[in-house]
C-alpha cells in the first residue's frame, strides 16, 4: 500500500535523497535526524497527498487520516505527551515544504493543539501562564488568519488581529505587546475569538484533530495562493511538484531571556566569505525573525549572550558542511538553553557568493571540479561583470542612510513605494528602486520590475534580502533612519524627504543609500580584462578566471558572439569568445551618412542605377569588414547577407521623405510611391533574407565583393592578419535559393583573388530559420559548407507566433500553463528543437562533419545550450556580455 506520511525523529523514515515525494524541508528535517542533529520529531505528508488532493476535489485519499493519527502517536510516545492533554499538552508546528524551496510564498501555522483548557495545562506545566496565553494568541491569530480566512478586505484596512491588539493596547496603556500581562492576553484570546465569530459566524475550534486538519488542508491551499503561483512563474517550478506538509513538534524560543530563535548560513551568503553568519531573537518565535518585524542581533552576539548554545551551533555549522557538501542556510530554536534544528537547506546565495563558494569549497576539498562547475548557476557569472558606482560620483554623492547589504551591486532609480507603482513605471520603461517599511511574498511583482530594494526594518535574512538575492537584485534592507509614509507618498531621514518619483541609489555590496543619479562604472573583472587593473589585485577577477578555466576544460561546445562591430567583437573576446557567429551586416548601414546611399539603392529604378548606389556602400562595408577581420584575428567571423525586408531602411513620416528626395534630387512624390510599394501587410514572411539576393543578385554581389576584398586586404597588409570569413546566407527554405547565392559569392571570390592576386579560404553557408530549411537539410546541405540554426525566426515561423508581437499573449500562456517559459528566450525543446533535431540529422547525414551552430538568442540561454549540447551543434553564439555565461553553461551540459 501507498505511504502517505513518513517520520523523523528517533524513528526516521525518510532521507535527503526523497526531497521529490517529502519535499526539501521534510527530507532534510530526515537526514538531520539520522546524521544525530537535534531534531524536534514529527512526520511528513508527502507531495503525492497534495497531486491527490488537487486530483480530487481537495479530498484525501481515505488512507490518510490513519496515518496522520499514526504519525501523532508516534511523536507522542517519542515525546512522552499526548497531542490534546490538558495538563501537558503536545504541540505541533504545521509546515509547507515544497521540492524547491519557495521562502514564505505557502502558509505555517505555529502552537497548535492549544484550546482552552490546553493552555491551563501548558501555563501550569511551564509555571509561566504569560507564556502560555501568548502562544495562544498566536495560534489563534495564524489559525484565524490562515485557515479560516480572517483577513484585511481592503488595501487600505490594516491586518484585523493587528487592530484588535493595538486597540487592547492603547486602552491598557502598553507600548510594546510584552507589555501586556496575562490578565490583557486572555482578554486579547477572547476578541480574537470574536472577531473569528463575526467574520466568519463559525467558533475557532477547540478540537484538536480538527484543527491539524484544518492547518494541513490551508498548507495544501497555499500551494495555489497567487503569490505562489507567481513566484512558480518566476523560477519555472511545475505546478504538478505540489508540496508536502511537515508537522513537527513546537519548540519555544519565546520562553524568555535562555531561548531565542534564529537563522544562519554556514558561510556569508551575500559575499560567499568562509565566516559564520546569521542573527537571532531572543525570547521570540521563529516567525519574528524572518517577518523583519523586530531586527535581529548577529550570531557573533550570540557567543557572549548564550556561549554553549554558539558552541554547539559551530559544531553543527562544520558537520552541516561536511554532510551535505554546501553551504548551508539553516533555522534554530533555543528552548530554555536548548537547542533545536528546524530546518537546513543548500542556502540561496548571490552570483559572486556562489562563484566563491564554489572555488573555495574546491580548495577545501569539500566538492571536486566537475561538482563545483554545476553548484554555479551559470547566470550567476554575470553578476561579476555588472557595473558598479562610478568612485567619483560616489564621493560627490549626498548619502542620506545606511543599511544592511543584502544584494550586491549599484542601482539607480525612481523611488516608487508600492509594487503597483513599480510595474507600471517598468511599462513605461523607468528604472524603479521599490521602497518599503518591510516586503512581504505580496510585494513579489513590483520587486521583479524594480532594479533594487530598499527597506527600513528587517535584517538580511528577512524576506526582501531573501529574495532579491535569489533574484541577483540589489537590495538594502534594514535601513532604519529612513521613515516610510506610505499614505503621502514619501520618506525622510531627518529632514530631507524624498518624494515617488524623485531619484536615489543604493549600493547593495556597501548598504548606503544616496540622493539622486549616480552613473555607474566597470566591475573589478572587467577592468582587469580591460587590463586596467592587475588581476593580482582583484580576488573577484581570480575566482572568475578559476571557474572560466574549469568551464573551458569541461565544456565541448564552442563559444561565439554575435557581434556586428570591432568594438563589440573585442569585448566578445575578451570575455572569451572564439569567433563571430553572427555579423549581422544591415547594422553597418545605419551608420554615419552611409544610409543615404542604401536609400539611393533601395529607390533605384533600374539595375544601373541600383549598381550605382552598391558601388557607393561597397568601401564602407569593405572597411567595416577590415576592422572586424582584424580585431578577430584569425579567428572565424561568420558574415550575414542582407537580410531585413527593405522598407525598414527608408525613413517613415512625410517630413523625413521629402528631405530625402531632396537630397536624391528626386520628386517627393516618387519617394512617397516607392516606399509605399515597398510597405508589406506581413514583411517578417515578406521579402527578406535571400529572397532579396535573389531578385536583385547585385546586391549579394556588392556584399560578396566587400568581405573577399577586405580579406585580401588584411592578408596583405603591413601586419598581416589571419582571415577565416564564412559567408552565410539567410532565410533559405528551398536549396535552390542557397544554390544561386553560392555561385554569386563563388564567383566573385574567384574574381577577387584574380584581381588581388592572393588566395584565401573561405566558407559559404546558410541559416536554417524556416522550418521548410531544416526538413530539408539534407538538400540544402549539399551546397552549404555549414548550418547556423536562426532560432529567432525558426521560433517565429515554426510557432506561426511573431517574435515582435508575442508579448501581448505570452503573459496569459504562461498564465495558463500552455507555456512554461518565453520560447523566443528559452528554446521550446519539444517544438522547434525537434526542427534543430531534425535539421542536424539531417545534414550531416549528408556531410557527417558539417559544422554547425546557432546564432538565435537562445544561444545565450543556459537551458536552451544544454539542448544545443546534447543535439551536437558545434557552438553557440550569443551576444558578447553572455559569453561567459554561456562558457559555464556548456560546461555543465558537458558533464
Ligand atoms: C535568427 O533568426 O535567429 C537570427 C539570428 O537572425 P535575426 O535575429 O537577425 O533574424
Ligand atoms: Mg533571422
Amino acid at each position: 500500500s501507498v505511504k502517505y506520511t513518513y517520520l523523523f525523529g528517533k524513528k526516521t523514515d525518510g532521507d535527503a535523497k526523497m526531497r521529490n515525494l517529502l519535499g526539501g524541508k521534510g527530507a532534510n528535517l530526515a537526514e538531520m535526524a539520522r546524521i544525530g542533529l537535534p531534531v524536534p520529531p514529527g512526520f511528513t505528508i508527502t507531495t503525492e497527498v497534495c497531486a491527490y488532493f488537487y486530483a480530487n476535489g481537495k479530498k484525501y485519499p481515505t488512507a490518510l487520516a490513519a496515518s496522520v493519527k499514526e504519525g501523532v502517536a508516534s511523536v507522542e510516545k517519542q515525546m512522552g505527551k499526548l497531542f490534546g492533554d490538558a495538563s501537558d499538552p503536545l504541540l505541533f508546528s504545521v509546515r509547507s515544504g515544497a521540492r524547491e524551496s519557495m521562502p514564505g510564498m505557502m502558509d505555517t501555522i505555529l502552537n497548535l493543539g492549544l484550546n482552552d483548557q490546553t493552555v491551563e495545562g501548558l501555563a501550569a506545566k511551564t509555571s509561566n501562564p504569560r507564556f502560555a496565553y501568548d502562544c495562544y494568541r498566536r495560534f489563534i491569530q495564524m489559525y484565524g488568519d490562515v485557515v479560516m480566512g480572517v483577513q484585511a478586505r481592503t488595501e487600505a484596512e490594516t491586518e484585523p488581529f493587528h487592530e484588535v491588539m493595538e486597540g487592547l493596547k492603547k486602552e491598557v496603556g502598553a507600548v510594546l505587546d510584552t507589555d501586556l500581562d496575562v490578565e490583557n492576553l486572555k482578554e486579547l484570546v477572547s476578541r480574537y475569538k470574536a472577531l473569528i465569530k463575526e467574520r466568519t459566524g463559525k467558533q475557532f475550534p477547540q478540537d484538536v484533530y480538527e484543527q491539524l486538519w484544518g492547518a494541513i488542508g490551508a498548507v495544501f491551499d497555499s500551494w495555489m495562493n497567487e503569490r505562489a503561483i507567481i513566484y512558480r512563474q518566476k523560477y519555472g517550478i511545475p505546478a504538478d511538484w505540489g508540496t508536502a506538509v511537515n508537522v513537527q513538534t513546537m519548540v519555544f524560543g519565546n520562553k524568555g531571556e535562555t531561548s531565542a530563535t534564529g537563522v544562519a548560513f554556514t558561510r556569508d551568503p551575500a559575499n560567499g566569505e568562509n565566516v559564520f553568519y546569521g542573527e537571532y531573537l531572543i525570547n521570540a518565535q521563529g516567525e519574528d525573525v524572518v517577518a523583519g518585524v523586530r531586527t535581529p542581533h548577529k550570531i557573533a552576539m550570540l557567543s557572549k549572550e548564550m556561549p554553549k548554545a554558539y558552541k554547539e551551533l559551530l559544531a553543527i555549522r562544520s558537520k552541516l558542511e561536511r554532510h551535505f557538501r554546501d553551504m548551508q542556510d539553516f533555522e534554530f530554536t533555543i528552548e530554555e538553553n536548548k537547542l533545536y534544528m528546524l530546518q537546513t537547506r543548500n542556502g540561496k546565495r548571490t552570483g559572486l557568493s556562489a562563484v566563491r563558494i564554489a572555488v573555495e569549497m574546491n580548495k577545501e576539498r569539500l566538492m571536486d571540479e566537475k561538482t563545483a562547475v554545476g553548484k554555479i548557476p551559470a547566470e550567476s557569472i554575470s553578476s561579476l561583470l555588472v557595473p558598479v558606482f562610478d568612485p567619483a560620483a560616489v564621493k560627490k554623492a549626498k548619502p542620506i542612510a545606511k543599511g544592511l547589504n543584502a544584494g550586491p551591486g549599484a542601482a539607480t532609480g525612481k523611488v516608487v513605494f508600492s509594487a503597483a507603482m513599480a510595474e507600471l513605471e517598468n511599462s513605461k520603461g523607468s528604472k524603479t528602486i521599490l521602497c518599503r517599511e518591510e516586503t512581504s511574498p505580496e510585494d513579489l511583482r513590483g520587486m521583479i520590475a524594480s532594479e533594487g530594494i530598499l527597506t527600513s526594518r528587517g535584517g538580511v535574512s528577512s524576506h526582501a534580502a531573501l529574495v532579491a538575492r535569489q533574484m541577483g537584485k540589489v537590495c538594502v534592507c534594514g535601513a532604519s533612519s529612513i521613515h516610510v509614509d506610505y499614505a503621502k507618498h514619501l520618506m525622510s531621514v531627518g529632514d530631507i524627504v524624498v518624494k515617488e518619483g524623485d531619484y536615489i541609489s543604493i549600493d547593495g555590496t556597501t548598504g548606503e543609500i544616496f540622493l539622486g543619479e549616480i552613473p555607474t562604472v566597470d566591475s573589478e573583472v572587467v577592468r582587469v580584462l580591460n587590463g586596467k587593473m592587475k588581476p593580482a589585485k582583484s580576488y573577484t577577477y581570480q575566482l572568475f578566471e578559476t571557474v572560466m578555466k574549469w568551464a573551458d576544460k569541461y565544456r565541448k561546445l564552442g563559444i561565439r558572439t554575435n557581434a556586428d562591430s570591432p568594438a563589440q567583437a573585442k569585448s566578445a573576446l575578451l570575455l572569451g569568445a572564439e569567433g563571430i557567429g553572427l555579423c549581422r551586416t544591415e547594422h553597418m548601414f545605419f551608420e554615419g551618412d552611409r544610409i543615404d546611399s542604401m536609400r539611393r539603392m533601395i529607390l533605384a529604378s533600374d539595375t544601373a542605377e541600383r549598381k550605382a548606389a552598391l558601388a557607393e556602400l561597397l568601401p564602407y562595408q569593405r572597411s567595416d569588414f577590415e576592422g572586424i577581420f582584424k580585431a578577430m584575428d584569425g579567428h572565424p567571423v561568420t558574415i550575414r547577407l542582407l537580410d531585413p525586408p527593405l522598407h525598414e531602411f527608408l525613413p517613415h513620416d512625410s517630413a523625413a521623405r521629402n528631405a530625402l528626395a531632396e537630397k536624391l534630387g528626386v520628386s517627393s512624390e516618387f519617394v512617397a510611391e516607392r516606399c509605399n510599394a515597398l510597405k508589406e501587410q506581413n514583411p517578417m514572411l515578406g521579402h527578406r533574407g535571400c529572397r532579396l539576393g535573389n531578385s536583385y543578385p547585385e546586391i549579394t554581389e556588392m556584399q560578396a565583393r566587400a568581405i573577399f576584398e577586405a580579406v585580401a586586404k588584411v592578408m596583405k597588409g603591413r601586419k598581416p592578419v589571419k582571415v577565416m570569413p564564412e559567408v552565410m546566407v539567410p532565410l533559405v527554405g528551398f536549396v535552390q535559393e542557397l544554390k544561386f547565392q553560392v555561385a554569386i559569392i563563388h564567383r566573385v571570390a574567384a574574381e577577387v583573388m584574380k584581381e588581388k592576386g592572393v588566395k584565401f579560404s573561405y566558407m559559404v553557408g546558410t541559416m536554417i530559420e524556416i522550418p521548410r530549411g531544416a526538413i530539408t537539410a539534407d538538400e540544402i546541405a549539399e551546397v552549404a559548407d555549414f548550418f547556423s540554426f536562426g532560432t529567432n525566426d525558426l521560433t517565429q515561423t515554426g510557432l506561426g507566433m511573431s517574435r515582435d508581437d508575442s508579448g501581448s499573449f505570452l503573459g496569459k500562456y504562461k498564465e495558463l500553463d500552455i507555456l512554461a517559459k518565453n520560447p523566443f528566450a528559452s528554446i521550446d525543446q519539444a517544438g522547434i528543437g525537434q526542427l534543430v533535431k531534425i535539421g542536424v540529422e539531417k545534414g550531416r547525414g549528408v556531410k557527417p562533419k558539417l559544422k554547425i551552430g546557432v546564432c538565435g538568442e537562445h544561444g545565450g540561454d543556459p537551458e536552451s545550450i544544454r539542448f544545443f549540447n546534447d543535439v551536437g551543434l558545434n557552438y553557440v553564439s550569443c551576444s558578447p556580455p553572455r559569453v561567459p555565461v554561456a562558457r559555464l553553461a556548456a560546461a555543465q551540459a558537458a558533464i
